[in-house]
Formats: C-alpha cells, sequence, structure tokens
C-alpha cells in the first residue's frame, strides 16, 4: 500500500498523519520534532487548538527540506469571510513560519454565519496566491458540500471528519467518493476510549499479532481513509506509524465495520 494518496488536485497526501490537538505550544514542538523522527511527514493542527507555533518549533526543529513534509491547518469562524480568511492564514502562516501550508481546512461550516461560501472562494484565491497548497473543510455534510458544487467551481481535496468504527459514516463516504473528495478521519481511534477495548478489535489484533490501535489504524487505511491519530507518547507515535507491513482480511473489514453504532458528531457548527 502506498504510503499516500492523490488528491483531486494532483497533489499527494502521506496517509497518516499526527493529530495535535489537545496539545500546547510545547507538547506540539515535541511531538512533532519526534514524530518526523520516527517517520511521519504529516502534521495536522488548527488555529484553534492554539499550537501552530509549537508546530512550526517541531517542523524546524527537525531540519527536513520543506517539500518533504506536508502540514494542515484549519480556519474557524472568525476567519470566514472573504479578507478574514486570508489574514487567517497568513496569521497561520507566521505562526508556523511557513511560506505555505499544504492544506487549509474551513473547520466547521457553521451554516448560521452562511459564510462558507464566501470562504471557500477565498480559500480559492488562496491556493492561486500560493499560501495553500491544497483546500479542503471539515466537518462538512453532503449537503454542505451540494452548496459548494453549486455555487463555486473547486471540489474540495479533503473533507475531515470525525470517523472510527464505531462511527462509520457511510453516507459521507459514498458522497466523497462519489465526488473525488479524500475523506480523512478524526478521532481515528475512538479518543483512545472503548473502542481500543472492544472484543473484536482485540481478536482480530491477536490473529494479527498487532495492537487493538494498530488493527484500527489499517482498516482505515484498507478503506482509502486519511486518520490522524493523536498522541504525545513516543511509543505510541511508532506504534501507530507501524501499519503499512500487514493486512486485514475481507472478513476483518466486515467484522470491524460491523460495529458502526450510527451517528457521529452532527453539529455543523461547533467549536466557534
Ligand atoms: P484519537 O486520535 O482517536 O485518540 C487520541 C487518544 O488516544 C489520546 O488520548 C492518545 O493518548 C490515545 N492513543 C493514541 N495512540 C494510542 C495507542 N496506540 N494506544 C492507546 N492509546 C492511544 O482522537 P482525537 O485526538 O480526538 O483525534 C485525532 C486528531 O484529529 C486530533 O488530535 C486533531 O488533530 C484532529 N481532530 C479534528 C477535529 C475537527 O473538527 N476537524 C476534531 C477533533 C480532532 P496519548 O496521547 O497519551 O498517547
Amino acid at each position: 500500500m502506498a504510503n499516500d494518496i492523490r488528491l483531486n488536485d494532483g497533489r499527494h497526501m502521506p496517509v497518516i498523519g499526527l493529530g495535535t490537538w489537545p496539545m500546547d505550544d510545547a507538547e506540539a514542538e515535541r511531538a512533532v520534532a519526534t514524530a518526523l523522527e520516527l517517520g511521519y511527514r504529516h502534521i495536522d493542527t488548527a488555529v484553534r487548538y492554539g499550537n501552530e507555533r509549537g508546530v512550526g518549533r517541531g517542523l524546524a526543529a527537525s531540519g527536513l527540506p520543506r517539500e518533504e513534509f506536508f502540514v494542515t491547518t484549519k480556519l474557524n469562524g472568525p476567519h470566514q469571510g472573504d479578507g478574514p480568511a486570508i489574514d487567517g492564514l497568513r496569521e497561520s502562516l507566521d505562526r508556523l513560519a511557513l511560506e505555505y501550508v499544504d492544506l487549509v481546512l474551513i473547520h466547521w461550516p457553521l451554516p448560521q454565519r452562511d459564510l462558507y461560501v464566501q470562504t471557500w472562494r477565498t480559500f480559492e484565491r488562496a491556493q492561486e496566491m500560493g499560501l495553500a497548497r491544497s483546500i479542503g473543510v471539515s466537518n462538512f455534510k453532503p449537503a454542505h458540500l451540494e452548496r459548494l458544487a453549486r455555487e463555486t467551481s473547486v471540489v474540495p481535496a479533503v473533507n475531515q471528519i470525525q470517523l472510527n468504527p464505531y462511527v462509520t459514516r457511510q453516507e459521507h463516504r459514498a458522497y466523497h467518493d462519489e465526488h473525488g473528495i479524500v475523506t480523512s478521519s478524526y478521532s481515528p481511534l475512538g479518543k483512545g476510549g472503548d473502542l481500543l477495548r472492544d472484543p473484536v478489535i482485540g481478536e482480530v489484533a491477536k490473529a494479527h499479532s498487532r495492537t487493538p490501535a494498530q488493527v484500527i489504524l489499517r482498516w482505515h487505511l484498507q478503506l482509502g481513509l486519511v486518520p490522524v491519530p493523536k498522541s504525545s507518547r513516543e511509543d505510541r507515535m511508532r506504534e501507530n506509524l507501524d501499519v503499512f507491513s500487514f493486512e486485514l482480511t475481507p472478513d476483518d473489514m466486515r467484522r470491524i465495520s460491523s460495529l458502526d453504532k450510527g451517528g457521529g458528531v452532527d453539529s455543523d457548527s461547533a467549536g466557534h
């Protein structure tokens, strides 16, 4: 399996990213530097996490050439709209000490503010200006994506949504697949809760001599998803990246997918 996935704009994104919420600057700096040392090449942050400076310091400490790592950030409510989106992105770049991000996402659609279409057009401009290589969204429902499709000309490269074996989001995935949008999974390990102790996950893990987290992340990859697991611990970061040398069977995949409990984050307006 390739370690990166092609986006609809022709660029490539590494298929495992390091999530950085809820790290503060100091923790993010340490975690990002460690992750890059271990071989991670994709880091997920957001204005709202308040850790872009720390992420930037971790990136710089790695000494890696800029083209070797992929950084995603997300703009939230205060940066929706035309001017605010460009200003917000420039401020993020300043905190990250980067000239461009690889991907910028609208963090939440916030339909009650009715600015996400305008923000999206501004993202198209930011891409043309070279501030972001790829542009996408997060927490968008198919109805929000439909509206972008009707009223704008660029299809988001990515929609990052809550997704794991308890929350499989089939309707969203089907829409994304039909429209060439890559699905990125947040809370891919179920926030480190019950999912990691689920008996079915445990059985599959035992059969493959792998850990529950590895089996879950492998399930994401075999579905063509891009999970961004968060860990601040070096041993777990290493474990979460070591998922390319085994394969779940079709039966394993079915059993894991059948754990779906429905639901998931249904709000389109959190976090503003
Ligand atoms: P998650 O990645 O599913 O789970 C993280 C939790 O699992 C942490 O408590 C971590 O603890 C633990 N963990 C990690 N690896 C483990 C392993 N191998 N074994 C056992 N436990 C492990 O949940 P998340 O943090 O909610 O989501 C991940 C990322 O998605 C966030 O960091 C953020 O970047 C992004 N996100 C985006 C949105 C959005 O609206 N777009 C919303 C939420 C999250 P330790 O750190 O102690 O290892």
